[in-house]
């Protein structure tokens, strides 16, 4: 089975990998959000490759990463000062923003969409093929369409290994779950498309509290982000959500004793009333980041682990919390 070649971060290595790119190769790499399936957002043919490889859907517009803001002026002609606000604030960084897109950005690289998605990645290995790329880089999440985000590049190779030449490992994710994407494409309105590490009251705060509007959440035919489908990041086992506190005494188990896992947001205290249940635990102590962090690492795991079902125990819905609840419906939405 061929498997892609590994690079590291040597100097030699990311020059190979920058140069990969540059030529139009995909090449995975490493962010602080999640693992993407980077190719040089000039070509065409790269661009289209990229939607190829993921099985993704052509209506569904990939992110543009970036290292420096010359590289946005190509993307975006006229970028809206909310723009340079939010950049300013928090790039290099976890989110993503829409913004009006320069004429000679290709409709495959927006979906048609009159828009561009720019970002530019606080990872440092992601920051330097950047750099000596001298490209900008479309890079969606470096997974089948629909299946859970990889976090690591094991991930990367897992599921995509036998499709691309080149993964880039970095380690494991900090963030853990994709970019926040803020859309201020439209003057007068800031629209939070998909809740992520940045939460909308920190993106509020950051332009003296001006109001960030959710739109309502979208189902399959109109996409404006597909991050905002009904059924995203899912894995194959069933997977059922039980309210924060609740697990795992009120859960009836469908299946038989042993083949469901529950999934906590802390480590459950030593409970003599669940030891039928295969117990995994997202976090140590239950913090927000800590659960971001291993969120779809946990998910997969479980999911090749052959339990018939996987309960998962909902963080508490604020801040943070309320992204990885948004991941999770997605998860369980069949
Ligand atoms: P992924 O890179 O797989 O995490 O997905 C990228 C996300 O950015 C998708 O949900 C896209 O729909 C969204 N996105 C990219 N470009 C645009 C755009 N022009 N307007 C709205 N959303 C976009
Ligand atoms: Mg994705």
């Amino acid at each position: 089975m061929p498997t892609a070649s590994i690079l590291g971060e040597s100097d030699d290595h990311v020059r190979m990998a920058a140069r990969l790119l540059r030529e139009g190769e995909l090449v995975a790499l490493p962010t602080e959000t999640v693992y993407g399936l980077a190719g040089n957002a000039r070509l065409e043919t790269t661009v289209r490759s990229i939607f190829t490889v993921k099985g993704r859907p052509l209506i569904d517009p990939l992110i543009v990463h970036v290292h420096d803001f010359s590289q946005v002026e190509e993307l975006c002609a006229d970028v809206p000062p909310i723009a340079h606000q939010l950049a300013e604030a928090f790039w290099p960084g976890p989110l993503t923003l829409i913004l009006p897109k320069a004429p000679q950005v290709s409709d495959l690289l927006t979906a048609g969409h009159p828009t561009v998605a720019v970002r530019m990645p606080a990872h440092p290995l992601a920051r330097r093929i950047l750099q000596a790329a001298d490209v900008p880089l479309a890079a969606p999440s470096a997974n089948p369409f629909g299946y859970i985000s990889p976090t690591c590049a094991e991930h990367v190779q897992e599921s995509l290994g036998e499709r691309i030449g080149w993964i880039v490992d970095g380690g494991p994710c900090q963030k853990g779950i994709e970019s926040t994407i803020i859309d201020v494409s439209t003057p007068g309105e800031i629209r939070l498309l998909r809740p992520g590490p940045l939460t909308g009251e920190q993106i509020s705060e950051a332009l003296n509290g001006l109001p960030v509007t959710t739109p309502a959440a979208t189902s399959s035919d109109k996409p404006v982000a597909p991050g905002m489908l009904t059924r995203h990041y899912s894995p194959h086992t069933p997977l059922t959500l039980v309210p924060n506190g609740q697990l795992p005494p009120a859960i009836p188990p469908t299946a038989p004793e042993g083949s469901s896992a529950w999934l906590a947001t802390a480590r459950p205290r030593a409970d003599a009333s669940s030891p039928a249940y295969t117990r995994y635990w997202f976090s140590e102590t239950g913090a927000l980041e800590d659960i971001s962090q291993s969120l779809f690492g946990m998910l997969r795991k479980l999911d090749q682990a052959g339990h018939s079902h996987i309960y998962v125990e909902l963080p508490p819905s604020d801040g943070l919390g309320l992204s990885l609840i948004d991941r999770l419906n997605r998860a369980a939405a069949r």
